[in-house]
């Protein structure tokens, strides 16, 4: 079994929706994870935000618009008659729940339901398509498998065994189509796994069926030694361990949901990711071969929140930093970087739900200094501790940037710093230098 998930831009017009269908193959198990199409999500949320403010008027003037694009998307898509009159229906049917949602005021889940409509969308036309095409195909219904617990991790038990079941109906069956994203939570409403997570959804995917594969299919050819959004002259990487490339999606190359390599990884499932416009090129295969050699690639991390602890007093004795970590934990905050002195300590954040409560308990022994608007980048390569030069190399590239921390031999692979997010742009395009100088050692 192979998983392939196709993200909004692969399935955001009637054109890339029939191209997919000629991209997945017809001869051996697969299961598609679909995204929303592209812009929907986004437009869910807008009308989900007026509905919730009570402006139904404009939430349903929106949701007008939105399902005005499904119907030219639908009447594109299809060939027949029978099915272009499928389509309409089953978008008409969607947005008659949305409409009626807005109508009754949203007062409990409907916002969440409303978000999910773009996955019930897409999956649900894909699925239309695919029997136009006569190519055998099954609806696997997320709302009926993907499911989190009360710590919003995957409950893998339950999905397995949920997934088995709807999969033994379809024996015989090739190609299985579901919806990224969204899930059920631990009280059994529509839930979602985030932004951009029809990624992890995949990855879960992968993990319980012991996927041969888990391919991701985007927009671009793989993932890139940095930033193609702010820098130029980016170029894909062929090949990454799982652990760099769970540092690189943690870290903000928003390529990939930051969760997405675990799932994959604790099996051994290699991630391919591939691009919907050019099927034929190789992309990047993550796996657990590891290929050393010098610095591969950044990436940045925004709305990352820097909070100092002086304490002259305690910082030295005993049980200081358990102190202080049992606050973070005690407010389910985890921490990202972290530096020390003698008198303080500086670590990252980037929830900052509870921060009034943390810094209330932290100001009872500390004094402590925020600083918001902050960006992690992280620089990916080979930094065991007898290769030298690399540190060099790199703060030579920022010696026109302030960084307000550092992080050096917490992994072989990772070095982390951090600086205003206003900096941000200016240190990836330095640091390209820095990957550039590399490429052209090893050429
Ligand atoms: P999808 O809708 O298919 O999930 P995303 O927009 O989430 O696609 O991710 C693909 C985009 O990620 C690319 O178009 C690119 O702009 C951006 N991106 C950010 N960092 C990287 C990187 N290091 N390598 C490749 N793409 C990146
Ligand atoms: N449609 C969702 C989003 O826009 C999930 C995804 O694209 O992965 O965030
Ligand atoms: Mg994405």
């Amino acid at each position: 079994m192979k998983v392939l998930k196709f993200g909004g831009t692969s399935v955001g017009t009637a054109q890339r929706i029939r191209n997919l269908a000629e991209i997945i193959p017809s001869n051996e198990p697969i299961i598609v994870v679909l995204s929303a199409m592209s812009g929907t999500t986004n437009a869910l949320i807008a009308i989900a935000d007026e509905a919730k403010k009570g402006n139904s008027e404009r939430a349903t003037d929106l949701a007008k618009e939105l399902e005005a694009k499904y119907y030219v998307t639908s009447n594109e898509l299809f060939f027949t008659n029978l099915y272009k009159k499928r389509g309409e229906e089953f978008i008409n049917d969607m947005f008659s729940k949305v409409f009626q949602d807005i109508r009754r005021g949203f007062n409990g889940n409907e916002y969440n339901d409303t978000i999910a409509s773009g996955e019930l969308l897409s999956t649900g036309l894909f699925h239309l398509y695919l029997s136009e095409q006569k190519k055998n195909n099954a609806y696997l219904p997320a709302l009926n498998y993907m499911k989190t617990n009360s710590d919003q991790e995957p409950d893998y038990e339950f999905i397995a065994e949920n997934i088995e079941r709807i999969l033994n109906d379809y024996i015989g069956t090739k190609i299985f189509v579901t919806q990224g994203f969204i899930c059920r939570n631990a009280q059994g409403e529509v839930d979602n796994l985030g932004r951009g997570g029809s990624d992890y959804s995949a990855a879960v995917i992968g993990n319980v069926v012991d996927a041969e594969e888990v391919q991701i299919w985007t927009d671009i050819d793989g993932i890139h030694n940095n930033d193609p959004r702010f820098v130029s002259g980016t170029a894909p990487l062929r090949e990454l361990s799982f652990d760099e490339a769970a540092e690189l999606a943690y870290f903000g190359a928003k390529i990939l949901h930051p969760s997405t390599i675990n799932p994959c990884s604790r099996k051994g499932i290699p991630v391919i990711l591939k691009n919907t416009l050019q099927p034929s090129d190789s992309g990047t295969i993550i796996s657990h071969h590891y290929n050393p050699s010098g610095v591969k690639a950044i990436a940045a991390k925004d709305g990352i929140t820097a909070i100092k602890i002086r304490s002259s007093r305690m910082l030295m004795a005993h049980g200081f930093l358990k102190k202080i970590f049992q606050i973070f934990d005690e407010y389910s905050t985890s921490v990202d970087m972290i530096t020390t002195s003698e008198v303080a300590v500086s670590l990252t954040i980037d929830n900052t739900k509870n921060l009034d409560k943390i810094l209330e308990e932290l100001n009872v022994f500390s004094t402590v200094e925020v600083d918001k608007e902050q960006t992690i980048i992280c620089i990916v390569g080979d930094f065991v501790a007898d290769r030298n030069g690399y540190a060099g190399k790199i703060f030579n590239t920022l010696k026109n940037i302030p960084i307000r921390m550092i992080s050096y031999g917490g992994s072989n692979h990772n070095v982390s710093i951090l600086v205003s997010s206003n900096h941000k742009i200016d240190t990836l395009r330095a640091l390209h230098e820095v990957v550039n100088e590399h490429k052209l050692v090893k050429a």
